[in-house]
Formats: structure tokens, sequence, C-alpha cells
């Protein structure tokens, strides 16, 4: 663990209900100083063996230029792991990227979240360009790291056309090995729990349930098994070309027909994407 908890606060994220509930305490987020990181690692990588190391921080790169500066001077020389870390786009530079490299960094997962940039920055709080995001990406294509771009759908109001915005966006994206997709779901202390609640999209006690295959958001406009089938088939709608998006359609539907189509499709991504 690097860091704790994270200097933004998305609407969506854990990390704006602790943000505001520590704000009277001199906030949430803290930094571990480099020493006792590098001692800890160290520590744990001859009693456990560690073979590789992902690194806990919500934005790893969003630090002081010393701080980053301190550690990849003494990673490389005293802990020697590969290891994979989480980032903003925005704060991904050509500099940084070879410092990264420079330090045995292998990969980075970059959260784009949606494709919209007025959805992103009024429901999300995330204010960013999408050219900003292209850009990091282009960044990233020029490194070694591999590259992982996580996304949400199903946010409280969005709609499959807006899905398909943040497919379209993710499109745009060169170089991602890992494109991932998880299911909005809403946490208590957040303010899109909040707004879920006053929307009438869940019930005030109703829990959250598991990103990677659960919402629990009843949205007229937008089903569960829409939702599902839209997530099973994200990457496929990003990674194959328009002419095949028809066929995907298909494979969206929960049916034994749109299974078998989708366990094709999933094959030949596996083949041609994962290798
Ligand atoms: S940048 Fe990531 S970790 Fe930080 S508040 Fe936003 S979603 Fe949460």
């Amino acid at each position: 663990e690097m860091n704790r908890g994270c200097p933004y606060s998305c609407l969506f994220c854990v990390n704006y209900g602790l943000n505001k509930l520590y704000k009277d305490a001199g906030g949430y987020y803290r930094e571990k100083s480099i020493p006792v990181l590098i001692r800890e690692m160290r520590e744990k990588k001859e009693r456990y063996g560690l073979q590789f190391a992902y690194l806990v921080a919500e934005s790893f790169l969003t630090t002081s230029r010393e701080r980053l500066q301190q550690f990849s001077t003494r990673y490389p020389a005293e802990v020697r792991l590969p290891f994979w870390i989480e980032a903003r786009p925005e704060s991904i530079t050509a500099e940084k990227m070879r410092l990264l490299e420079d330090c045995g960094c292998e990969g980075i997962s970059v959260g784009v979240e949606s494709g919209d940039e007025g959805f992103r920055r009024t429901l999300l709080n995330r204010r960013m360009s999408n050219a900003k995001i292209v850009k990091a990406f282009e960044i990233l294509a020029r490194s070694r790291l591999r590259v992982s771009a996580n996304n949400v759908i199903g946010f409280p109001t969005e709609t499959r056309e807006l899905i398909f915005e943040t497919i379209e966006l993710n499109r745009q994206l060169p170089g991602v090995a890992g494109v991932m997709c998880s299911l909005y779901n809403p946490y208590h202390g957040t303010r899109l729990r909040e707004i879920a609640e006053e929307r009438g999209y869940i019930d005030k006690d109703a829990l959250a349930g598991d990103y990677r295959k659960e919402s629990i958001l009843r949205m007229e406009h937008l089903s569960h098994d829409e939702l599902w089938g839209l997530q099973r088939t994200f990457p496929l709608y990003v990674k194959f070309p328009k002419s095949r998006w028809e066929e995907i359609r298909q494979a969206e539907s929960l049916t034994p027909g749109g299974d078998k189509i989708y366990e094709e499709l999933a094959e030949e991504y596996r083949q041609q994407f994962m290798k």
C-alpha cells in the first residue's frame, strides 16, 4: 500500500465519501513515505518470495515530482520487483512513463469510466476532455507498459446511447491490451447513491452489489439484462470492426442463442487480442 484514499472526489467513488467524512480532520488522503514503502516491500519480498507487486495507490502519478523521483531512484536499486499501477489520464506524461519504465513498471490501469464529456463532468465530477484521455493513451502506446482501460456502465440516468459514447471513446484509444467494463453500484456515502435514491432507482436500505456482475438499480430505460448483455459484449464492441456490430448485438441477448454467439465471439477475441 503506497497511498490511502485519493486526492480526487469522483461522485460514484468511495473516496468521495471518505474525503467528506474526514474534511474537518485534515482530509483522508495520505501518502506513505518512500523510505517506509521501500523497507516494507523489501521485507515482504524476502519473507514471501514476491515476484510481482500491485502497488496500491488510487492515482499513483498524482503526487509530487520529488516523491516520484525518490521512488524511481530507490525502488530499482532496493526492491527490483516488476509492478503494476493505477493512474488518472491527466497525470500521464512522457517523462513519467520513461521514469516508470526505468523502475520496472510492467503495466498500468487507467480510469476512462465514461465517454461523454458532459455526463462525466456533471454526474461523475471527472473534469477532463476526451482529447486529454486520448492523448494520455497515445503516450502510453509509445511506452513498453501493458495498458488496461477501466470503464463503468449503468450509472444513474445513463442511457444505451451514452454507453455507446464510452465504447466509441475506447475505440479511439491506441494500444489497450485490457478493455475492462464494470457495472455501476451505489455505495453508501457517495453522492451518486443519493441521486439514485432521489430518482427512485434503489431503496434507501439497499446494499450495493458486486461491480463485476451485478447492477441493483431499477431504471426503466435500461434493464438489468440489457446492462449485463452490454457489459459482456463491451470489449467486443471496442475491438471488433463495426461491420461485426450486428452480430455482437445478438450476443448481448441472455438466451441460449445469444450465449452461443457470445461464446464464439469471445473465443475469437481471446485468440486475437489476449495472446
Ligand atoms: S480518481 Fe479514481 S480513486 Fe480517485 S476518486 Fe476518482 S474514481 Fe475514486
